[in-house]
């Protein structure tokens, strides 16, 4: 009886190791990998700055030498109907996206001439098309929607110089519409 008892007490002893060791095979090591984790330095999340959906432009010339592309937003884009820009590209009117200077590259053989004081009108040297109007004092440049490769992003918000806009043409859209310059600046 007596021994039946202690057998007892052994067995359960036997049995209290045995369930230790197994408790410690199955969560031990868990239990020491989260006290790793917990003694790690706190993970902060990285700051990404929030990528806005920005139009890039390109285009070109006709025979391909000048290209280029935007890297921002355009400053606004506008149709001059100024008689300067129509001689100048040789069209009705300049419809151009006016961009900050430091935003666009330009690669390609480009000739230059000043059409006033402060700007610059840029075109291909081999084919003539016109690119660019240029005013690098005010850091800005307009490049013409006809030499856009995808003429559906041009999104004019204006026009200006309308006095001199040619007589056949009626301007269809509810745009702002200036008899000369625009009310701010001069571009
Ligand atoms: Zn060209
Ligand atoms: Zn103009």
């Amino acid at each position: 009886m007596i021994r039946a008892r202690i057998w007892g007490v052994v067995r359960a002893f036997l049995w209290g190791v045995f369930m230790s060791v197994v408790l410690c095979c199955l969560f031990g090591d868990n239990q020491h990998l989260e006290l790793n984790r917990r003694e790690q330095p706190p993970q902060y999340p990285q700051l990404v700055k929030e990528v806005c959906p920005m139009t890039i432009f390109r285009g070109g010339c006709l025979c391909g030498a000048v290209r280029y592309e935007t890297t921002a937003d355009p400053l606004n884009q506008r149709v001059c109907h100024c008689q300067e820009c129509q001689k100048a590209i040789g069209a009705a009117f300049n419809a151009r996206v006016l961009m900050s200077l430091d935003d666009v590259s330009i690669t390609g053989p480009v000739s230059t001439f000043y059409s006033s004081e402060t700007l610059e009108r840029g075109s291909c040297s081999r084919c003539g098309s016109s690119i660019f109007s240029r005013r690098t004092p005010a850091g800005v440049i307009g490049l013409t929607a006809g030499s856009l490769d995808d003429s559906s992003l041009f999104n004019p918000d204006m026009h200006f110089w309308v006095s001199s806009k040619q007589p056949w043409l009626e301007i269809a859209d509810d745009l702002p519409q200036y008899l000369e310059g625009p009310p701010s600046k001069g571009y």
